[in-house]
């Protein structure tokens, strides 16, 4: 299959009816959205679905999200609450996936079995309109090989779909650049099952039990059952080893040392740059945008294994805030290898 990669024009939406042309027909298209790009397929269409977790090498176990262009569209596809609406309210159209009971419309290839569905509403204006042109809610995980870095631009969708899917929509970069934060919801209660953009402290501001499943900073232990089956599995995972350096490390002299007798890259913040000017580098930011470092996290792993390193190191990240989505995924990524810290 020839992959087509098709920009986003404004003023023409003629890629955009091609897009939802193919998801009517039960194929799949690459979709830009503000969190990484997804690879969609009607969430209505349990073969179109099941061809996603071929074309991702997905474990049939991990249950894909469903994506919708208004909040009320989740009346048709789950049992909703007065909590969820008051999230929606809040924070959608936007990078929050709610886990609510599945309605029957839902195949069980989308939920994997269980008898949930994880909803969102991109604020993507292009994953929106493609949503509101197939006429369907549109099924879709991160547009990666299965275990990848997650892709944020259409290039990085490319790289792993060549040949897999015939249609990529390109709208630049994602302005987020990592997954949504997943929640589930009951009448009262949220639990946080995968940190994003929405922070912890944001949700709070919604409802008083907010709750952090344990999975979001830890390793599973053997035998443990993941709320969310997607956290089992090893991900985000560049083929060269990622070191983790704790702030109690000096994280200049550990890697000019490291440097002299390992092929390693170094994810380092831009004010670091002119110290460590022989090594290769990947400035991932400011030291203190968080923002930013998200957006361009999941590109320096990518890059990496293009230039061919055998080892990076980076920041081990806070736990705070807007940073503990990228504390997650970096733990996940360095299979929590992590130098100092409580490590020692
Ligand atoms: P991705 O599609 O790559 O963004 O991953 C979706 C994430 O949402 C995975 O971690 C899934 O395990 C999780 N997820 C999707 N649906 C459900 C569900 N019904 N219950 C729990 N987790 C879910
Ligand atoms: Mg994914």
């Amino acid at each position: 299959m020839i992959t087509e990669v098709l920009r986003y024009n404004e003023e023409n939406e003629s890629a955009l009816r091609k897009a939802s042309q193919i998801i009517r027909d039960g194929g799949l298209v690459g979709i830009p959205t503000e969190t990484v790009y997804g690879l969609g397929a009607s969430a209505f269409d349990a073969r179109a679905c099941l061809e996603i977790f071929k074309a991702k090498g997905r474990p049939a176990d991990n249950p894909l999200i469903v994506h919708i262009s208004k909040p009320s569209e989740a009346e048709q596809i789950a049992h909703t609450s007065s909590l969820y609406y008051k999230l929606a309210e809040r924070f959608m159209p936007g990078p929050l996936t709610i886990i609510m009971p599945k309605r029957d419309i839902i195949p069980s290839e989308v939920t994997a079995g269980l008898d949930s569905v994880a909803v969102r509403c991109p604020v993507h204006r292009v994953a929106r309109r493609i949503i509101e042109l197939s006429g369907v809610p549109i099924a879709a995980p991160s547009a990666n090989k299965s275990g990848r870095p997650s892709p944020t631009t259409a290039q990085h969708v490319f790289n792993d779909m060549n040949g897999e899917i015939p249609l990529i929509i390109d709208a630049g970069a994602c302005e987020v650049g990592v997954e949504s934060t997943v929640i589930k919801i009951t009448e009262n209660e949220i639990i946080l099952l995968r940190p994003g953009a929405i922070t912890v402290e944001m949700l709070s501001e919604i409802c008083e039990n907010v709750s952090v499943s344990s999975a979001v900073t830890e390793e599973l232990k053997a035998g443990e059952v993941a709320l969310s089956p997607g956290m089992k599995y090893k991900h985000y995972a560049p083929s060269a080893s990622l070191y983790l350096v704790a702030d109690d490390i000096d994280f200049i002299s550990l890697v000019r040392e490291r440097a002299l007798s390992e092929n390693c890259a170094i994810m380092c913040y831009d004010e670091e740059i002119n110290d460590l000017c022989s090594i290769t580098l990947l400035p991932i930011g400011k030291r203190d945008d968080i923002e930013e470092q998200t957006r361009r996290l999941f590109d320096a792993l990518r890059r990496a294994d293009e230039i061919g390193a055998s080892t990076i190191y980076a920041h081990l990240p806070s736990k705070n805030g807007k940073s503990l989505a990228l504390y997650n995924r970096m733990i996940r990524a360095s299979a929590h290898k992590i130098i100092g810290g409580k490590n020692g």
